[in-house]
């Protein structure tokens, strides 16, 4: 039976270091703090609970969090101007834009997305912090997506070398499962990637020692396709019916339950990437703040 990686727990302790680490900042600039704005067009129900979980971790942490919610009728331009206001106040270190967009004007994700300074880009979805990844430039001043960076934390957790590992992404995303992938290559795993088109899915995800699964798709990776003693990290987030439960839904992820029964270690739904995701959103603002700092104090 695996064990449980539950994203809950590791999320809590990194947030706890991030606590301590925003109060280090302060020593050095007492007025200093962490700041990061969530830009929002127009309203979805998950994107709002997303994002108060956001506004409820950034709280909880020390970081100055604004959410800015604009209107459906908001413009390209009204938003990319939006963007470079936040791009040049000093007190947000970092920016990101909630998707999907919520508007009645065609808007371009990746116009939008371009628009944040790559330096504010805590969301990792800049082309130049993608280019970076996907060129292996860990070092420096590279942001990692979230939930890349969530599933990568992990894996990490249990203990195994992740050098010269199989590794299986179900999804290639821009988000999830392209990230990943870049991830894992560049930590030295040996890296599959596969999406809708890929033939022979069984056989390929049979291989792995590391399975991300990215899909979007309820209970869609049964024990069968699955490596005795592999690593399950499940992105899904799927709502499905469920009579028993007052709401009359429930969450779960892309792997089905049975999984458990031959996996080592394995993430659950709820409670496993989810809560990643945001500690890493964290993690990325605090180093954004902790890169402004230093240049601040070195000039
Ligand atoms: P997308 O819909 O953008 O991508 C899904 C990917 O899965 C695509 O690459 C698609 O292939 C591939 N795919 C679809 N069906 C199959 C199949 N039958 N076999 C193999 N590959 C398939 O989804 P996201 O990457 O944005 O999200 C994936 C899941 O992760 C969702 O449930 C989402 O809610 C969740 N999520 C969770 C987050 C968290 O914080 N926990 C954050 C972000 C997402 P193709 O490219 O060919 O279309």
């Amino acid at each position: 039976m695996a064990h449980t990686l539950s994203g809950k727990d590791i999320a809590a302790s990194i947030q706890e270091k991030l606590v301590s680490d925003i109060a280090e900042m302060k020593k050095k600039m007492a007025s200093f703090q962490p700041g990061l704005a969530i830009v929002q067009v127009g309203n979805k129900p998950d994107s709002d609970v997303y994002i108060r979980m956001k506004i409820r971790a950034a709280k909880k942490v020390g970081i100055a969090v604004q959410h800015i919610n604009l209107s459906r009728s908001t413009t390209q331009s009204q938003l990319v101007e939006k963007i470079e206001d936040l791009n040049n106040n000093y007190d947000v270190h970092g920016i990101i834009v909630q998707l999907p967009l919520m508007s009645d004007n065609a808007l371009d994700e990746d116009v939008v997305t371009d628009s944040i300074l790559p330096t504010k880009d805590v969301d990792g979805l800049h082309n130049q912090n993608a280019g970076k990844l996907s060129r292996g430039e860990m070092d420096g001043d590279l942001f990692i997506p979230c939930t890349p960076r969530g599933c990568l934390s992990l894996i990490q957790y249990t203990g195994i070398k992740i050098s010269g590992k199989e590794a299986v992404i179900l999804g290639r995303s821009r988000i999830v499962g392209s990230p990943v992938s870049e991830v894992l290559k560049w930590h030295d795993a040996t890296v599959t990637c596969c999406h809708s088109k890929t033939e022979n899915l069984l056989h390929i995800t049979k291989k792995a020692d590391i399975l991300v699964v990215a899909v979007g798709q309820a209970q869609i990776v049964k024990k069968h396709w699955v490596k005795p003693g592999a690593i399950v990290i499940d992105c899904g987030i799927n709502s499905i019916d469920d009579s028993t439960r007052k709401s009359g839904k429930r969450l779960v992820g892309d792997v089905a339950k049975e999984v458990e029964e031959v996996a080592s270690w394995i993430t659950p739904v709820p409670g496993g990437v989810g809560p990643m995701t945001v500690a890493m959103l964290m993690q990325n603002t605090v180093e954004a703040a902790k890169r402004d700092l230093e240049k601040r104090l070195s000039t």
